[in-house]
């Protein structure tokens, strides 16, 4: 049973780094994979570049003619790059991507074909989308789905395929995936703050959001996780005794990069940058053998597909090199898990980051308005933040004092948190004097360009503000970031909309725009003060205050996915053209589904372990200890013997009752997951499996973790966490 192991283990221990060889600098590769806009220019004739371009910057679409010639250079350049097949490339709500494959290649008579490409394939697929989740959106007699091409996300080549990002709708035109509302809530965000904006510039016609993600994961030798079902199947090992060192030394972070891990990092890294990817920064995370990387933030949607496509390429890459990529955020109990730091910030065509305090008095007070309103729209909208980010991966890493708590909250630090007091105190009721005015806004310029520097980040905070973004830190590493940024872009979107219609009332009134501003502001500050946390976001004080101030403790994904189905959301995401009711409940009944098969898979490999791998290593060990014993009674009789045995004697006793509560429990588990398939209603379903199933898990482990240390080492059948934390 054991030799498997001990032979991973040996496997692991011969590896030797594999480097690849790239000629030519990192800057000559980038991007060279990528359909980008120097390369159209190239391609296309001068007509068709430029309806792409307009297409790509203002979302307008091409016409038939125009996508027949950009469908002719896509192809003819992917020749170049060795391509022979196409791919429309889209996001399912499987949280992954998803993609089929065509040939150019068209036999078009005897002997005889061509590399064929056309607008209409590019521009429109009918991909069988029957096996994708639909939320029953989709009637099965009635799999036909739709991906339609985004423009706005250039082409790619991986290996000998041509990938077009597109969306994914049903035959009824709902949308099916994340790319679609993506787009639309950036589309709404866009117009309200393009509006907002007018009052401190006319030149603005376009606003951007940006987002840069940090993408943790876990390295794992090949070997060894193919000795572990549990982290085949869930991503996560579901036994395990913590390992005698672990993380408390704190010497992983930071500390030098293995060279193994190194030759890995180095050929994803130049794979990403082939895509267009701009990854910068790598290394160690806190966690042993747990690692980060990063690039330099970009548009939302790009940056969207780039996370994307670096998970792919992350799993792609790994395998080269024998390690497999664990994404999940919590692949090993007792060290920490695994997130996706969201930073985002609002952008503008006259190049001005919104989030980014300014140098005088009027750029200031436009950098707080965008401040404020985020901070209102997150106080507004709390629990629809926290519904983005659940996941029953996730549930494993919030509020487990490694990552932010479940409780949503923001930080911005002392610095405007006393300019937002200030802002709340002085501002004046009644029409305000010249003089009040200009004091107010001379403070307001003092905020400084560059305002926090490492020292003053929160790390404990769900939602901080960092200097010149928002880092939404919940976000789990497994995630596809797009649900979190619909949320943050649609509910960032109303909010500027609603400043807007107080701020011209204000106007109509007969207020100067600045005053309406600020006394408009300071509403806001008041209204939103409750979301705002300066402390220790892990601490217990923390859970007992956002108590008292009414703030939401979902400590679960069955509770914290109720948000999708309040009225309230249910009407914001309606009004701001984003998800209609009906694809909302869609969605959200996909998210229960999908709860309750994570966690159904895990207590069905739970037993499945015990069972097969855990029981048989158990009960080998102890026939062994039995056969010793009954030998030293043999020689030495029943009372001596059983004296001389007693440490012998101990053990079977001690093992044998973790076996029996193991095995009970396992099987108490089992019945009340019989109990919990009989229930249809998806949310139910999903509460029964937090409630009466999961809860088994821990007992389950616990004895199983007791057993690992009692059997001989030699026969225990799973990779130690020492082995797979420790081995690189
Ligand atoms: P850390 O949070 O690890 O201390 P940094 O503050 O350097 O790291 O930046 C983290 C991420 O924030 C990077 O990926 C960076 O690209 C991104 N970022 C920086 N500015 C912006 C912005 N205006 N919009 C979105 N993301 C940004
Ligand atoms: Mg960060």
């Amino acid at each position: 049973m054991a030799t498997k192991r001990l032979q991973a283990y040996q496997d692991v221990l011969n590896r030797t780094p594999k480097h690849i060889d790239y000629d030519g600098k990192v800057s000559d590769l980038f991007g060279k994979n990528v359909f980008h806009a120097e390369v159209m220019r190239e391609y296309l004739p001068s007509d068709a570049y430029k309806s792409m371009m307009e297409s790509i910057q203002n979302g307008t679409r091409l016409d038939r003619k125009m996508a027949d010639q950009v469908a002719s250079a896509m192809k003819d350049w992917a020749l170049t790059k060795g391509a022979t097949h196409y791919t429309h490339w889209f996001q399912p709500l499987t949280g992954t991507t998803a993609e089929k494959h065509d040939a150019f290649f068209k036999p078009v008579g005897p002997g005889r074909a061509i590399e064929r490409f056309d607008g209409e394939l590019l521009v429109q697929q009918e991909p069988d989308a029957s096996s994708f989740p639909n939320g029953g959106i989709r009637n099965t007699f009635e799999a036909r789905g739709y991906t339609a091409w985004d423009p706005s996300s250039p082409a790619f080549v991986i290996g000998k395929t041509l990938c077009i990002p597109t969306i994914m709708i049903s035959y009824t035109g709902e949308s099916l995936d994340y790319k679609m509302p993506l787009l639309k809530a950036l589309h709404a965000v866009d117009k309200a703050a393009v509006e907002v904006c007018q009052y401190f510039d006319k030149n603005v016609t376009k606003v951007n959001a940006t987002l840069g993600w940090e993408q943790e994961y876990f390295l794992v030798d090949q070997a060894l996780f193919n000795c572990r079902p549990d982290l085949m199947m869930t991503g996560r090992a579901l036994f395990g005794h913590a390992p005698a060192k672990g993380q408390q030394l704190e010497d992983h972070y930071f500390g030098s990069i293995p060279e193994r891990v190194t030759a890995f990092m180095r050929e994803f890294e130049t794979e990403a940058i082939l895509l267009g990817i701009p990854v910068t920064t790598r290394h160690n995370e806190v966690a042993p053998n747990q690692f980060e990387c990063a690039p330099i933030f970009e548009e939302c949607n790009l940056a969207n597909d780039h996370n994307m496509l670096l998970m792919d390429l992350l799993e792609k890459i790994a395998r080269k090199h024998d390690f497999r990529v664990l994404l999940h955020e919590k692949p090993f109990a007792g060290v920490n898990g695994s997130g996706k730091h969201n930073n985002w910030s609002l952008s503008t065509d006259t190049g001005v980051n919104l989030l980014q305090p300014g140098k005088n008095p009027k750029t200031n007070l436009q950098f707080l308005t965008f401040f404020v309103n985020t901070i209102k729209a997150i106080h507004d909208n709390d629990d629809l933040l926290r519904a983005c980010i659940a996941s029953a991966n996730n549930d494993h890493r919030l509020g487990a004092n490694e990552a932010p708590p479940a409780i949503i909250s923001t930080f911005i630090g002392s610095q405007l948190s006393g300019m937002l007091d200030e802002l709340e105190q002085n501002v004046k009721a009644g029409k305000m004097t010249p003089e009040e005015k200009t004091e107010l806004k001379l403070n307001i310029g003092k905020i400084p360009q560059i305002m926090l520097d490492n020292t003053d980040r929160n790390r404990t905070s769900p939602f901080a503000f960092t200097g010149n973004k928002f880092e939404f830190r919940a976000v789990g590493s497994s995630a596809n970031c797009a649900s979190a940024m619909i949320v943050l872009n649609t509910i960032m979107a109303k909010q500027l909309q609603l400043f807007k219609v107080s701020v011209d009332a204000r106007i109509e009134k007969g207020e100067a725009k600045d005053e309406a501003i600020l006394k408009e502001l300071q509403i806001l500050i008041k209204e939103s003060k409750r979301i705002r946390f300066e402390g220790n976001g892990y601490g217990d004080e923390w859970v007992k205050e956002a108590k008292k101030r009414g703030l939401n403790n979902f400590k679960d994904t069955p509770r914290a996915l109720k948000a999708w189905g309040d009225k309230k959301f249910i009407q914001l995401f309606d009004e701001m053209g984003v998800l209609t009711p009906r694809e909302l409940e869609a969605r959200q009944e996909i998210e229960y589904d999908s709860y309750t098969m994570k966690i159904q898979i895990e207590a069905r490999l739970m037993g499945d372990l015990v069972q097969t791998h855990i029981l048989p290593a158990v009960i080998e060990y102890q026939n062994r200890l039995l056969t010793n014993i009954q030998g030293i009674m043999n020689a030495l009789g029943e009372k001596a013997g059983k004296d001389a045995a007693k440490a012998q004697i101990e053990l079977v006793t001690k093992i044998s009752t973790h076996l029996n509560t193991m095995k009970a429990t396992c099987d108490t588990m089992l019945q009340a997951r019989k109990d919990a398939n009989k229930i249809e209603h998806a949310e139910e379903k999903s509460i029964a499996y937090c409630d009466k199933v999961k809860v088994y898990f821990d007992e389950i482990r616990y004895h199983a973790d007791k057993l690992e240390l009692l059997v001989d080492d030699e026969l225990w059948p799973l990779p130690k966490f020492r082995e797979m934390l420790f081995t690189r």
